[in-house]
C-alpha cells in the first residue's frame, strides 16, 4: 500500500455514492459527513480528555444521534442504499481511471444524445471491483492490509472500452450509462475474486457472480433504461465506435494500483510490477 490520502468527499449516502457526484456547484457545497468529521475528531477527543463521567442526559442526547436523518434533496435526489450509522465507514474497491479531454468532449455528447433524459456526468471514473459495504472504523487497517497481500501477487493489465451499456443500481433508484470494459483472459475476475476472498473474512456483501465490467460515465435519477429507444442505444454506440475509431488510444487504458474508498480515506493497492 504505498499511500494514504484524504479525500473531500465521502458521505455513502449511497452505494453508488463512491462514483456519482456532479460537477455543479450545488455538489461543490455540499458539507462533509457529521460521520467522516467525527470519527477522526473524536478518537482525538477520547485519548486526550479526561474520563469525568457523562450525565445520563447528554449520553442520551449522543446515543440517538446515531441515526443521521437524510434529506435527498441535499443530493440531487439520491437515497441511501444502507442505513447511514455512526461507526459505519462506506467501502468501495476500484481501479481509477483518469479520463482526458478527449474522452471529457465523447462523454458530454454521450450524454448530450439522452436528452431530455437529465443524465449528468459522473465526478470521478472508476471501474468497480467491489459493491460498496459498511464497515467499522477498527476493520480499516486489517482490511486494507489484507487486500493489499492479495492484490501485490496479481499484474497489471491492459483495459479495452467496447461497446455503450445501461445498468441500473440495485434498488432501481438511478441509472448509469456505462462504457462495457474487457482485458485480457480473466485478470478482472482475479481481481474481484481477490477483494471477495478478502471481504469474505468480514462477512462483506461479495460483487456480482456474473460481473458486467464497465465504467459509468454519467447517471440519472429512476430506472429510465425502458424510456431508452434501440435507435437512442444505436446512436450512442455509432458516436461511441467513430470516437474510438479516430482516436483509437482512447480505447485502451492501463491498470496500475487498485484503489479502497474508506469514508473520507483512500488507499492506493499496489500490483505486481509485471503485465498480464
Ligand atoms: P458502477 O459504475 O460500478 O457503480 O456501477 C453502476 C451500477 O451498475 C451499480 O449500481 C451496480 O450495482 C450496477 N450493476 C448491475 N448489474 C451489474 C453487474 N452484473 N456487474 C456490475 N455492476 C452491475
Amino acid at each position: 500500500m504505498s499511500s494514504l490520502v484524504q479525500y473531500s468527499d465521502s458521505e455513502g449516502e449511497n452505494s453508488d455514492d463512491h462514483d456519482a457526484i456532479s460537477v455543479d456547484a450545488v455538489s461543490r457545497k455540499r458539507k462533509q459527513s457529521p460521520q467522516s468529521q467525527n470519527s477522526v475528531g473524536n478518537e482525538k477527543k477520547i485519548r486526550s480528555t479526561a474520563v469525568l463521567p457523562l450525565p445520563d442526559t447528554i449520553k442520551s442526547l449522543f446515543s440517538k444521534g446515531d441515526k443521521h436523518l437524510d434529506n435527498p434533496e441535499d443530493h440531487e435526489g439520491r437515497t441511501r442504499s444502507f442505513e447511514h450509522l455512526e461507526g459505519n465507514w462506506a467501502t468501495h474497491i476500484s481501479v481509477p481511471y483518469d479520463p482526458d479531454e478527449r474522452m471529457r468532449e465523447l462523454i458530454g455528447e454521450l450524454l448530450l444524445c439522452l436528452r431530455p433524459l437529465d443524465f449528468k456526468p459522473m465526478k470521478e471514473l472508476h471501474l468497480s471491483l467491489s459493491r460498496t459495504v459498511a464497515i467499522r472504523h477498527h476493520w480499516i487497517k486489517p482490511l486494507t492490509d489484507s487486500l493489499q497481500n492479495r492484490l501485490r501477487s496479481l499484474q497489471r493489465t491492459c483495459c479495452e472500452f467496447s461497446s455503450v451499456k445501461l445498468y441500473t443500481n440495485d434498488e432501481k433508484t438511478r441509472t448509469f450509462l456505462s462504457l462495457a470494459v474487457s482485458a485480457p483472459g480473466n485478470i478482472l475476475q482475479e481481481y474481484t475474486k481477490a477483494v471477495d476472498e478478502c471481504f469474505e473474512e468480514y462477512k462483506l456483501q461479495k460483487y456480482y457472480k456474473d460481473p458486467s465490467y464497465h465504467i459509468s460515465i454519467g447517471w440519472c435519477l429512476h430506472d429510465v433504461i425502458p424510456e431508452i429507444s434501440k435507435e437512442t442505444l444505436h446512436k450512442l454506440q455509432e458516436i461511441l465506435d467513430a470516437a474510438l475509431e479516430e482516436n483509437t488510444d482512447l480505447k485502451l487504458f492501463t491498470v496500475e494500483n487498485i484503489i479502497c474508498k474508506t469514508g473520507n480515506k483512500q488507499f492506493s493497492l499496489q500490483l505486481n510490477k509485471g503485465y498480464g
